[in-house]
């Protein structure tokens, strides 16, 4: 999945351009007082402004303002104190104003630039064009009757955003690379809970092909992409389509395509001819939105450590690499999980635990971090138990597994179940001769040479204990006895 194909002609490059619309988090929508609740009764979260009822006056909700600005700032981008509300105008059946509350000249955030992580551990920048403010359109539903179609007006006047970014990246992974790191910044914000499946994230990808370094191509729009692997997918099908129709001699017409998921292409909507003219002009019923510099301020110091910042802290203040720390910084509960779990212990040894026994076992039951049955405080006293020979690792690994599946403290199980590492030289020495003893012939291949038979030794004496026996105490006695 790279970001050339290589065509009859030579070598083309896919050019990518996204426009994301994410729903923003708030009780109530952008100009009324409804409720936004995902999932309610249809019709049950509609006010008259929402209906479109004559006379009615949109309201700004300020809340939805913030968090414009919170993700203005996230974005690196500048945040322009004076924006306006234009309307968007076209029919729709699930839109009863007959257009769409939105900005257009004057957008609330300006250019801003966000840091992508790429497949091959290296990073690259992609520039945001700009961030609005618009309302969502109701839902026509079309599958409940053999001849009717219904429209629930719940979403109808919900607050998005819409997050445009320059045509900057470059094939199929570092659109998916680029989409994973916004949704990953709008959740540390808070401002959209970035549900691709649920539709409160939705991609429109814009794809274009050109000779490598050469002008920009002629794009198509493709809208109904609802998942990263389908962005992906959509995009590796559309610009080989695009290839083959420019080396057969034809062109390019700007459209706009549908992804159809189920078989895998893309397919004409509408053509840039057939176009809506939006007859944009500013919402006569609504005042340009001023906000002060003060406000933004105030925004800014309350920003979280944001995902890029959190992972070269981790970097630094653990000591760990690149690849642990982007994985444990992926979702905020899971960073502040590995934070009180590593707290006085090994940070290496601990991320390990999180990520390989941790995530990997909730992984497996199918259950999320919030649901874990091992707490952050008990996997850090679980590691802490290795740490100063309590028990050994391997010994470890059966304790957690009880743990995920009782919810015990590590140090009860241990006691419990007498797992204790044995340390005492002693009782350790018994069974190293014991072994000896009962394995002439393999001690006597061993002092003729056969080196890789230590492991043989290891293991036997491992197993007698019970697993329980201090593995540096084990090598030690037998290295001494073996080569007597
Ligand atoms: P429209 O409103 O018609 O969709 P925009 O100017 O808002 O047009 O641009 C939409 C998106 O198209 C942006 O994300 C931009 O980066 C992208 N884009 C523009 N030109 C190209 C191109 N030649 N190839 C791919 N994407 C492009
Ligand atoms: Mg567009």
């Amino acid at each position: 999945m790279s970001a050339i194909i290589k065509g009859e002609t030579g070598d083309w490059e896919i050019v990518i351009g996204m426009e994301v619309h994410a729903q923003i988090i708030a009780n109530s929508k952008l100009f009324s007082g409804a409720a936004t609740e995902f999932g309610a009764a249809p019709n049950s979260q509609v006010s008259l402004v929402d209906a479109a009822m004559p006379g009615m006056l949109p309201v700004l909700n300020k809340h939805c303002v913030e968090q414009a600005v919170r993700t203005g700032l996230g974005l690196n981008a500048a945040i322009n104190l004076h924006s306006v509300f234009e309307r968007k105008n076209y029919f729709y059946p699930d839109l009863p104003q007959g257009y769409q509350i939105s900005q257009f000249l004057h957008p609330i955030v300006g250019k801003g630039i966000i840091e992508i992580d790429l497949p091959n551990g290296t990073t690259k920048e992609i520039g945001i064009t700009r961030l609005h403010l618009e309302q969502d359109a109701g839902k026509s539903i079309h599958d409940q009757h053999p001849s009717k179609s219904f429209v629930d007006l719940n979403r109808s006047g919900c607050a998005l955003m819409e997050i445009v970014s320059e045509p900057d990246l470059r094939g199929p992974e570092e659109a998916a690379a680029y989409l994973t790191k916004l949704r990953m910044i709008l959740r540390y914000l808070e401002t959209c809970d970035g549900n691709l499946e649920e539709g409160s994230m939705r991609a429109d990808v814009n794809v274009s092909v050109r000779k490598p370094g050469g002008e920009l191509g002629t794009r198509c729009e493709i809208k109904n992409v609802n998942s990263i692997k389908a962005v992906q997918m959509a995009i590796e099908y559309e610009s080989v389509r695009q290839v083959q129709i420019i080396e057969g001699g034809g062109k390019i017409k700007q459209e706009t395509r549908l992804w159809d998921n189920a078989k895998g292409e893309t397919r004409s909507m509408r053509s840039k001819e057939e176009a809506h003219d939006y007859r944009y002009f500013p919402d006569p019923d609504l005042l340009p939105l001023v906000i002060e510099q003060s406000f933004v301020e105030k925004i800014k110091g309350t920003l979280p450590e944001l995902p890029d910042q959190k992972k070269h802290r981790f970097m630094q203040k653990y000591g760990l690499g690149a690849y642990d720390s982007s994985v444990l910084i992926m979702e905020r509960a899971r960073a502040e999980y590995y934070e009180t779990a590593a707290n006085g212990n090994d940070p290496k040894m601990t991320a390990n635990w999180v990520i390989n026994e941790l995530l990997g076992g909730l992984n497996k039951d199918g259950k999320t971090l919030a649901e874990s049955p091992v707490s952050a405080k008990q996997l850090g006293d679980l590691v802490a138990l290795i740490s100063d020979n309590t028990i050994s690792g391997k010994i470890a690994k059966d304790v957690f597994a009880e743990m995920m599946h009782s919810g015990k403290d590590p140090s009860d199980i241990v006691e419990e179940k007498g797992l204790k590492q044995v340390t005492d030289t002693g009782t350790i020495e018994k069974i190293v001769d014991e072994v000896i003893a009962e394995n002439p012939d393999n001690v006597a291949a061993y002092r003729g040479g056969k080196d890789k038979l230590f492991g043989f030794f290891v293991g036997q004496v491992m197993k007698k204990s019970g697993g329980k026996a201090n593995p540096d105490i084990v090598n030690d006695l037998l290295k001494a006895k073996l080569n007597q």
